[in-house]
C-alpha cells in the first residue's frame, strides 16, 4: 500500500474540525478513509456525532418554554 495513513492521533486533533464541517476535501477525505478502516477512531467520531445531536436536540427543547410564557402573558392580558 502506498497510500498515506494518517495517525490515530491526527484524527483525534481534527475530528471536531470534520464534525463541523471545517475541514477542506482532501483532509476530510483522509479522515473519512481513516474511519472505514480504523475502529477506535470510528466509535470516538460516532460517540461525538451523537453528543452533538443530543446537545442539538435539548437546545430545542428551549422552544416549549418560550412558548408557555408567551402563552402564559397572553392570558395575563385578558
Ligand atoms: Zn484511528
Amino acid at each position: 500500500m502506498n497510500e498515506s495513513w494518517i495517525s490515530c492521533e491526527e484524527v483525534v486533533e481534527h475530528l471536531l474540525d470534520y464534525l463541523h464541517r471545517e475541514l477542506d476535501g482532501d483532509a476530510s477525505a483522509e479522515i473519512e478513509r481513516h474511519l472505514e478502516r480504523c475502529h477506535d477512531c470510528f466509535s470516538r467520531a460516532e460517540f461525538e456525532r451523537k453528543l452533538r445531536e443530543r446537545v442539538a436536540k435539548s437546545g430545542r427543547q428551549e422552544a416549549p418554554e418560550r412558548l408557555r410564557r408567551r402563552v402564559k402573558e397572553m392570558i395575563e392580558r385578558f
